[in-house]
Parts: C-alpha cells; sequence; structure tokens
C-alpha cells in the first residue's frame, strides 16, 4: 500500500540511490555543468533521511513529502533544490493528507510535481532539464490510471517513462541552466538532473515492493 510507510522507505531508498550514483551524476554534470549535482542531491537526501524520526507516527505521504521538500531546499543548493522542493511540495499538496494513495492520487501527485517544477524552472519539455523526466512521467501515470491500472502499476508506468526520457535527453541542446551555456555543444550528454529523476521515480517503486 501506499502509504505512510511507503513514503518513509521511498525518502530511504532514494537516499541509497543518490549515494549509491553519486559519482555517476557528477560525472553526467561534469560534462555540461559545473560537477556537483551528485553531491547536491546526496547530501539533501542524507539530510532528509535523518529527519525522518522527527516525523509523528501517523504520518501522511504528504506528511513526509512535505519534510522532503523543506529539507531539499535548504540542503540541496544550486539549481536543483529549489527545483525539486518546489516539484515534492507541490506533489504533496495533490495528495491532500490522503492516508494510503489510490491510482489517481499517484497520477494527480506527479502531474502536480511536473506543472510545479516547469512553473518555478520555466522549463519546457524538450529543453534538456529534469522536465523530460517529470513530463513523461505524468503523461505515463495519467494514462496508466486512466486505464484502470493499480497504484503502484502507475507508480511503475510513471517511473518507467522517467527513465526513457532521461535517456531522450542525451541529443538535445540544452535551453535551461548551466548547461544551455555550452550551446551546440551540450548534445551528445545526459542531462544529469533528468537521470536523478529517474532514479528517484525508481526508489519509489522500489519502495513499494
Ligand atoms: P547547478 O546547475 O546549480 O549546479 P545542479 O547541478 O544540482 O545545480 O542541477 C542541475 C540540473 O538542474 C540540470 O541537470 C537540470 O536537470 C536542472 N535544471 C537546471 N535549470 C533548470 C530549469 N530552469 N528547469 C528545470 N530544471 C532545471
Ligand atoms: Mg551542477
Ligand atoms: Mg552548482
Amino acid at each position: 500500500a501506499l502509504d505512510g510507510n511507503w513514503a518513509r522507505r521511498w525518502v530511504e531508498l532514494a537516499a541509497a540511490s543518490m549515494a549509491e550514483n553519486r559519482t555517476e551524476l557528477i560525472h553526467l554534470d561534469r560534462n555540461i555543468g559545473d560537477g556537483d549535482h551528485g553531491e547536491n542531491m546526496d547530501r539533501g537526501f542524507q539530510a532528509a533521511l535523518g529527519k525522518l524520526p522527527s516525523l509523528e507516527e501517523g504520518a501522511s505521504p504528504a506528511d513526509v513529502l512535505k519534510l522532503l521538500a523543506t529539507t531539499l531546499i535548504s540542503t540541496v543548493g544550486g539549481a536543483a533544490g529549489p527545483l525539486y522542493g518546489t516539484a515534492f511540495l507541490k506533489g504533496a499538496v495533490a495528495l491532500k493528507g490522503k492516508a494510503e494513495l489510490e491510482p489517481g492520487d499517484v497520477a494527480a501527485f506527479v502531474e502536480a510535481a511536473s506543472a510545479g517544477l516547469q512553473q518555478r524552472g520555466k522549463a519546457q519539455p524538450g529543453d534538456k532539464t529534469m522536465v523530460d523526466a517529470w513530463a513523461p512521467a505524468a503523461s505515463a501515470a495519467e494514462k496508466a490510471a486512466g486505464a484502470g491500472e493499480d497504484a503502484v502499476a502507475v507508480l511503475r508506468a510513471a517511473a518507467f517513462a522517467a527513465v526513457e526520457g532521461a535517456a531522450a535527453t542525451e541529443p538535445l541542446v540544452a535551453r535551461k541552466g548551466r548547461a544551455s551555456y555550452l550551446g551546440e555543444r551540450s548534445a551528445g550528454h545526459r542531462d544529469p538532473g533528468a537521470q536523478s529523476t529517474a532514479y528517484l521515480l525508481g526508489a519509489a517503486v522500489e519502495a513499494a515492493s
């Protein structure tokens, strides 16, 4: 069940994934940015992990994700901190304090996160940013929920679309963020934020199984 315990487990597995993939994310950001994305994400998720014990026992998924959002905003720094913070905060608000997420809630979460992120960072799909993982994840989740899939299957559809979306950033020319300073030379490299999004949504699926 996608309940408060699932959300806690998501933060735990996401923190483990950011630690495990820290070096890879650093390498990706070194290609087209300043090389700190893995470090930023690892620091932020370790901080969130450390705050989990401060939650009340019956914390809802939204409670957990709000704590994650505020922690990321204050500890990640760089472009990704406020962007991920906004995404998780808007996504949490869409869950309306529900104790257990239904398929439509999962779709609403991913959609609200994606929309919040786009509003905050002003990037469109195709600009070679984390939006290129979140936006297809939102579409896939909505489609899966509409097709009557269960909540975990909706989450899995979103995570799979994020993996594909991250890979699809490779040929793109960056139009937002540091990578955009490289212009055409940003093509041929995967966007680090899209890749971290794929890992984070993958951890959400893992937390459900
Ligand atoms: P910084 O670029 O400040 O060093 P990070 O390296 O932590 O921050 O994060 C870089 C990632 O942030 C990029 O790979 C991209 O996915 C994302 N990003 C940057 N600017 C934007 C934006 N305007 N909208 C959406 N995502 C963005
Ligand atoms: Mg960076
Ligand atoms: Mg930086």
